[in-house]
């Protein structure tokens, strides 16, 4: 369990008036072992300032800490789930080989041989993400778009993270398997105590899994609080914009949806 904190983070792309500034001084926190969903339209710099966190992108001024010191790429205790799980994954190597790839050496258990635990951590990863460890020597196109998400995520959680971030991970998916894939979310996140930042353009998505709920309107986080607080008592105008949008059946997601 980690906490991440965005200090004063700003990214700017372009220079003289082609300008712009897609995330502004950007002040936020994933507390440890809690989910904080980041909403806001398309372009108002939700996944620039999720590239930020992961090193994919440099910001222009501020910060990004990991229990308070400044992120260190490098030990991959930060992983990214992105939303287009057909361009994630390599098509010329099976699922197994994909996770295993993410494994660390000397993962499973001590005095096995290395390649059989590292096998075994995979069959252990597919079945976390409710994948049939049988599944390990397919490939991604014999997969459907939920089932290679459930591989992605299982990529991400084989480095043991202490945080995910989950950048529309729902949005490229069937609207019947997205309530499954938010499921799968929640309980992951759970069981393995991570520290979780969610992020959707969709308000009805983030308020199914967040503790807390960041609003994100031109670069700038204009609202945050506990998720109840922000659906109940929204504060800030756009907020309720977003929230009168949310059409009423699609208010909470149904547990009953299959993969
Ligand atoms: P969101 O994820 O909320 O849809 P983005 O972070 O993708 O928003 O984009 C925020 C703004 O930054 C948009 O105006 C987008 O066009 C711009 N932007 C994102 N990446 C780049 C880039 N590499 N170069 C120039 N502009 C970019
Ligand atoms: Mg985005």
């Amino acid at each position: 369990m980690s906490e991440l904190r965005f200090d004063q983070v700003s990214v700017r792309f372009g220079t003289g008036h082609r300008a712009i500034t897609a995330v502004d001084g950007v002040d936020l926190t994933v507390p440890s072992g809690q989910v904080v969903g980041l909403v806001g339209e398309s372009g108002s710099g939700k996944s620039t300032l999720a590239r930020t966190a992961v090193g994919l992108t440099a910001p222009s001024s501020g910060r990004i800490l990991l229990d308070g010191v400044p992120i260190d790429h490098r030990a991959r205790k930060l992983q990214m789930v992105f939303q287009d799980p057909y361009s994630s994954l390599d098509p010329r190597m099976t699922i197994g080989d994909t996770i295993a790839e993410a494994v660390p050496r000397g993962a499973g258990r001590p005095g096995v041989a290395a390649g059989r635990s590292r096998r075994a951590e995979v069959g252990r990863l597919l079945d976390l993400v409710g994948l049939d460890a049988a599944r390990a020597d397919a490939y991604p196109g014999a997969l459907s778009g939920g089932q290679r998400q459930r591989v992605a995520i299982a990529r991400a959680l084989a480095g043991q993270p202490d945080v995910i971030i989950a950048d529309e991970i729902t949005s490229a998916l069937d609207v019947s398997v997205q309530g499954t894939m938010l499921n799968l979310v929640r309980s992951l996140q759970r069981e393995l105590h991570l520290s979780m930042l969610f992020i959707s353009h969709n308000l009805a998505v983030v308020r199914y899994v967040s503790d807390l709920i960041a609003v994100m309107y031109l670069g700038r986080i204009v609202e945050v609080g506990p998720a109840d607080q922000v659906l109940n008592n929204p504060q800030h105008d756009y907020t309720r914009e977003l929230l009168a949008a949310v059409p009423r059946r699609e208010t909470s997601y149904s547990r009953r949806t299959s993969a």
